[in-house]
C-alpha cells in the first residue's frame, strides 16, 4: 500500500513513521508513506494555502485551488488499476474505528488530506467527494497527528506488518470486543500470581478462559460492544463492501 499524506506540516511526520511496526513495515517495503507540502502546489508568491472566511469571524480557511491542484497530482502518479481512496480528516466526519481501519487497509493507495486553522472550504469536500473520519469527540490543532492514527491503524492490518499475522485479529475491537488480559514472566510478582490456567500447556481450557475473560471485560468496560461482538466463524466469513471513486478508480 501506498499512503499519500498532504500536510502544511510535513515535519511533523518523520520520527513517527520511522519508528515501530510503521518504521519496521516501511522498511520492508509493505507500506510507502509519502508526504506532500500543500504549498508545493500553490501558483502565487506567498505560496498561500487558507484566506479569510466569506462572512466574517476568526481563522482562516483552507482555499480549494492548492488542494484540488494536489490530490489531482497526487492521483496522476499512482497507476489507474490501483484503488485510492480520498480521505479527508476532520472532526465532522465518521468516527474512525477498526472497521473503517480493515475497510482502508483493503485500498491498494490511501490519500489523507490534512486541515489546519478553521478548517476547509466546504467545495472541498462537495467537490473531492473524500471518506470524511475524525479521529474522536474533540478537536485538535490540525489533520497531521489524526492522520498518524490512520497511518499507524492501517499499516498494522497490512500482510507482513507484524512479526505475528495472528496479532492483528486478536486485538480489541477486531474480536468486536476489547482483548483477553495477558501475562509474562515472573510467575508471581508483588503477590500478583499468573493464572494457573495459562501454564497447564492445556490449549483448549486457555483459549475457553481467554473467551470468558475478553467477555468479562468487554461487558464490565464498553457493554455497547457486546451486540456488535461476532462469532469466530462470522468474522473468517465477512467481506468488505465495495463500492466506485468519483474518479472512476475501484474503491474497496
Ligand atoms: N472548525 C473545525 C470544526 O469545528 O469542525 C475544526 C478545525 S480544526 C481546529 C483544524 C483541522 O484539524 C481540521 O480541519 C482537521 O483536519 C483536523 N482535526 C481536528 N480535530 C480532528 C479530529 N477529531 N479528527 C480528525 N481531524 C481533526
Amino acid at each position: 500500500m501506498d499512503i499519500h499524506v498532504l500536510t502544511i506540516f510535513p515535519d511533523m511526520f518523520p520520527g513517527v513513521i520511522d519508528a515501530s511496526i510503521v518504521g519496521l513495515a516501511r522498511t520492508r517495503g509493505v507500506v510507502g508513506v509519502h508526504l506532500h507540502d500543500l504549498r508545493d502546489h500553490t501558483n502565487d508568491r506567498h505560496r498561500s494555502i487558507d484566506d479569510r472566511p466569506f462572512g466574517g469571524g476568526p481563522g482562516m480557511v483552507f482555499k480549494p485551488e492548492p488542494v484540488f491542484r494536489a490530490v489531482e497530482a497526487i492521483e496522476r502518479s499512482i497507476s489507474s488499476d490501483r484503488a485510492v481512496r480520498r480521505v479527508l480528516l476532520t472532526p465532522q466526519g465518521e468516527r474512525f474505528t477498526q472497521p473503517a481501519a480493515e475497510r482502508l487497509a483493503k485500498a491498494d493507495a490511501l490519500i489523507l488530506i490534512c486541515g489546519h486553522y478553521e478548517g476547509f472550504d466546504e467545495r472541498i469536500r462537495t467537490g473531492l467527494k473524500p471518506d470524511e473520519l475524525s479521529i474522536g469527540d474533540y478537536v485538535l490543532s490540525g489533520g497531521e497527528v489524526p492522520a498518524l492514527v490512520v497511518i499507524d491503524a492501517v499499516t498494522r492490518l497490512l500482510p507482513g506488518a507484524l512479526g505475528d499475522e495472528r496479532s492483528a485479529p486478536e486485538d480489541s475491537f477486531s474480536r468486536g470486543g476489547l482483548d483477553f488480559p495477558h501475562y509474562t514472566r515472573p510467575v508471581e510478582f508483588r503477590g500478583m500470581r499468573v493464572p494457573d490456567v495459562l501454564r497447564t500447556g492445556d490449549h483448549d481450557r486457555i483459549e475457553a478462559w481467554r473467551e470468558m475473560k475478553a467477555r468479562e471485560r468487554t461487558r464490565a468496560r464498553r457493554p455497547d460492544l457486546l451486540d456488535s461482538a461476532r462469532p469466530e466463524r462470522d468474522r473468517a466469513t465477512a467481506t468488505p463492501e465495495t463500492s466506485q471513486t468519483t474518479n472512476g478508480r475501484r474503491k474497496p
